[in-house]
């Protein structure tokens, strides 16, 4: 595991940066204004060929956790809505990775390397976040595939999604437990209704709705994985390998922030000198920046990790470490940079307050900061009852 990155990622550092400078940033806050799907930053990720960078080379990616860590952070540093579109293509592509058969690989993955296809997944329900066991939509199994009933809530990308990966508890015909697993399930089909776009705080250029399942038919050969509770396992680790880009994410945001509190400081003046100057302002500029680059560090090691083969109780604890470093460090840093900016900050003319917004979604998605917590625990403690 080498400690400095390579020149390929420099390389992806400096393109990834320019690009977001001169074509990403110019649109941020449009984006997060009309919360409208920004299609020209997809058309525009793929061109650059960046959905590929964790890709295995066998389905047309670069194979680099490290790499995807990087563009991600450099977008997230301007938009947050930019680098979403690269993490949430992600997601349903660490799962389909890890649980998927050797045809469902060959047939989605490379499709979603290239921007070609786009995927969601959808776990959460309304009585069940954190506690997917909790989970009651089910897949009953039926001549030649099963019949899915019930709902979920917060799916993200669903409304653009070629497909979305479903979670849903396997029953027999007579209604007896099987387990839970994930679905491939086509956008179009016939019983599935995607509902209206949540109004969001932070995070709103990507939609995220709710859908509804009613005796909706999905072939066996949609079943991810073994029937009967490899789906869930599929699920846990494809959210690991996951986690540092969504950590990622929160460094570049952080970053961001840190990026406008600079050229405010030092422009604003109180007391006939740059707010810059007073040494309360100059400790808060050095925290934050100590804080992000802690975060930082962490990521790129829990990437780092992907990329040399770290998989389950190995990688578990430092994704998650690096997730919920990043993400409260985002929200801290994002927090102090409103207060550096004082009443501008409130004001939308600035866009301080929309990495405010954004950094608050980071710690509650992809696993929320105490179950993180959890997971970390688990691992120095052993694992505990919860309820
Ligand atoms: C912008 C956005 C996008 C999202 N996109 C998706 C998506 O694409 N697909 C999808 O499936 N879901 C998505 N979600 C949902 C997200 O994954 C859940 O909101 C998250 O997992 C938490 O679930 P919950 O909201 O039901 O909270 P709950 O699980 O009800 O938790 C409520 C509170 O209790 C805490 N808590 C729960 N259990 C424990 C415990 N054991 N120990 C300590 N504290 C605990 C939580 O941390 C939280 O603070 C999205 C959410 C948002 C906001």
């Amino acid at each position: 595991m080498s400690y400095a990155l390579t020149e390929d990622q420099l390389r992806i550092q400096d393109l990834v940066r320019r690009v977001a400078k001169e074509k990403v940033a110019p649109r941020a806050d449009e984006i997060d204004r009309t919360a409208q799907y920004p299609q020209d930053m997809f058309d525009l990720l793929r061109q650059l060929g960046l959905f590929t960078l964790p890709f295995p080379p066998e389905y047309g990616g670069v194979g680099n956790m490290l790499s995807a860590c990087i563009a991600v952070e450099e977008l997230g540093r301007v938009c947050y809505n930019t680098g979403y579109l690269l993490v949430v293509q992600w997601v349903p592509f660490g799962a389909i990775l890890a649980g998927g058969t050797k045809e469902q690989k060959h047939r989605l993955l490379p499709g979603l390397a290239s921007g070609e296809l786009r995927g969601a997944l959808s776990l959460t329900e309304p009585q069940s976040g954190s506690d997917v066991s909790g989970i009651t939509t089910t897949a009953t199994a039926t001549s030649g595939g099963y019949r899915l009933n019930g709902s979920k809530i917060w799916c993200t990308n669903s409304h653009i999604a070629d497909f979305i990966l479903v979670a849903a508890k396997c029953v027999k015909e007579d209604g007896s437990p099987i387990g839970i697993n994930l679905f491939i399930v086509k956008r179009d089909t016939k019983g599935l209704t995607i509902g209206r776009k949540e109004d969001k705080m932070g995070a709103r250029g990507i939609p995220s709705c709710p859908l509804f399942f009613e005796q909706m038919f999905v072939p066996e050969a949609a079943r991810l994985g073994p029937e009967g509770g490899g789906g869930f396992k599929v699920a846990m680790e494809a959210l690991n390998t996951s986690r540092p880009i969504v950590a990622a994410r929160a460094v570049g945001l952080a970053q961001g922030a840190i990026d406008h509190s600079i050229q405010f400081i030092q422009n604003r003046v109180a007391f006939k000198q740059k707010i810059s100057d007073f040494q309360g302002i100059r400790w808060m500029i050095a925290d934050m920046v100590m804080q992000t680059e802690a975060a930082r560090q962490l990521v790129y090691r829990a990437a780092a990790m992907v990329d040399a083969g770290a998989t389950g109780k190995e990688l578990a604890p430092v994704a998650a470490m690096a997730k919920c470093l990043a993400s409260d460090v985002a929200m801290k840093v994002a927090t102090d940079a409103m207060q550096l900016f004082g009443a501008a900050g409130i004001s939308a003319e600035y866009p301080i307050n929309r990495y405010f917004r954004d950094a608050k979604v980071v710690q509650i998605v992809e696993g929320t900061n105490q179950i993180q917590r959890n997971i970390i625990a688990d691992s120095v403690l052993g694992r505990t009852l919860r309820n």
